[in-house]
């Protein structure tokens, strides 16, 4: 294990902050296929992996199949992994059967894990050969979902990343927005209707619901993230043009308002228009906030590092419902996309980055919050010490940005702390 201070100079916050190294218990980057399967809809995902990775998929995402699946894992055998068989030529097969079988499919991501990892499979060649291949039937490429390089938000950005060379060039003299980040369709939906009010146009979904939804990109390009785990894909945009305009994430009445109005600002809309546009979805927000305050007030809660939501969900809970924060423990702590974000957070909250599993657990053992969100591997066991805990990837697969989900946030969040009462009062009668 190894625990190293970071100096505040080097960040936007100015409190405390630890890098530490250890033992990790978070989901690897494949996991992010489950809700980008669900985004882009003529997308398939094909795990080249083992057995392993085809459980983790099949079962996180089991529960949602209700038509042909569209991701699927090429497993690797033995003979694969000894190297005695040409895996190229598998992959090949596989893929040419795919194409050929389903019509509707417009993007292929060859997705590698730990053990195509480990066997040094070169997916990116591989992709390139299947396009040549493939050209006229189906855009393909790669990215790494493996558990060695990712952790499961992680695989969004690998995704995400691997196709921005392929992004249109913005023509000269034109601008565009792109919000970056897997939204679901309804918050997609209820924020075009605000861009369209406030006279902003040209607005893209980055991923879009369609493979082929690919925005033009270049100087005229205003980025915005949507999601706090898209930091290498929003470094490609910038690294072709594009300025990314800095505001916290869409969470909460007030992230929400923060994030329309720094967008707002970038494209030097009038004062009055915007707070004319965006004060009634405000008070919407604020009062389906404070339905919830109650329950969470004064509350102790302690992130554990897994989805790298963790600083903007303890900005929302701090400001908006009154929480404490003991510890915010991220995987990585992302100081480009998170610059709007820290400045609102105490100073005196401490920040963890990556993860050392034992003295994490014996910090928060030691301080026993009220809720403690955290990967689904570890909640089992610290319920059964009596400690309440939110799974932190429910904050991921629900929709929770923008001002009509500010109250179904802050009730993901009182749901658990409201059981626990509920079971004092029973245990007790
Ligand atoms: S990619 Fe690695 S960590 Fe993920 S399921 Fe496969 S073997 Fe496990």
């Amino acid at each position: 294990m190894s625990a190293v201070i970071v100096s505040s100079t080097e960040s936007h916050h100015a409190g405390p902050q630890v890098q530490e190294r250890g033992q990790r218990a978070v989901f690897c980057g494949l996991t992010s296929i489950i809700w980008l399967h669900r985004r882009i809809q003529d997308a398939f995902f094909l795990v080249v992996g083992s057995r392993t990775c085809a459980h983790l998929i099949q079962s996180a995402a089991g529960v949602m199949i209700f038509a042909e699946p569209r991701f699927a894992t090429a497993i690797l055998g033995e003979r694969d992994l000894a190297g005695m068989a040409d895996c190229h030529e598998e992959l090949d097969r596989v893929v040419s059967e795919l194409i050929a079988r389903r019509s509707g499919i417009n993007r292929l991501f060859l997705v590698g894990s730990c053990p195509s990892e480990v066997i040094k499979l070169d997916l990116e060649t591989a992709a390139a050969k299947l396009q040549a291949k493939h050209e006229n039937k189906v855009r393909i490429s790669s990215f790494s979902g493996s558990g060695i390089e990712t952790t499961f938000t992680q695989g969004e950005d690998q995704c995400l990343k691997s196709t921005v060379a392929e992004l249109p060039t913005l023509e000269a003299g034109k601008e565009n927005l792109i919000v970056l980040g897997t939204v679901s369709d309804i918050v997609e939906d209820q924020f075009r209707r605000l861009f369209d009010e406030l006279g902003i146009t040209d607005v893209h979904f980055y991923p879009g619901r369609k493979a082929g939804d690919m925005p033009p990109i270049g100087p005229g390009t205003r980025l915005i993230a949507a999601q706090p785990f898209v930091g290498e894909t929003a470094r490609a945009l910038i690294a072709r043009g594009a300025v990314l305009i800095e505001a916290p994430f869409p969470l909460g009445a007030e992230g929400s308002k923060s994030w329309f109005e720094a967008i707002a600002e970038a494209y030097s809309r009038p004062d009055d228009l915007v707070q004319h546009v965006l004060e009634l979805p405000y008070q919407r927000a604020k009062r389906a906030v404070s339905s919830h305050r109650s329950k969470l007030e004064g509350k102790r809660i302690h992130f554990l590092p897994d989805s790298q939501l963790e600083i903007p969900m303890a900005r929302f809970l701090s400001e908006e419902c009154g929480l404490a924060i003991n510890e915010i423990g991220t995987p990585f702590h992302d100081q480009l996309v998170m610059r709007g974000e820290l400045s609102r957070l105490a100073p005196e909250v401490p920040i963890v980055e990556g993860q050392d599993l034992d003295p994490a657990l014996e910090r928060v053992r030691e301080s026993r919050p009220d809720l403690t969100v955290c990967g689904m591997g570890i909640a089992n066991a610290l319920e059964s010490e009596g400690l309440r805990t939110k799974w932190s990837i429910e904050l991921v697969f629900s929709p929770v940005q923008g001002f009509d989900q500010a109250g179904d946030l802050a009730s993901l969040f009182a749901k658990p702390l409201v059981r626990e009462s509920i079971l004092e009062v029973g245990s007790w009668s």
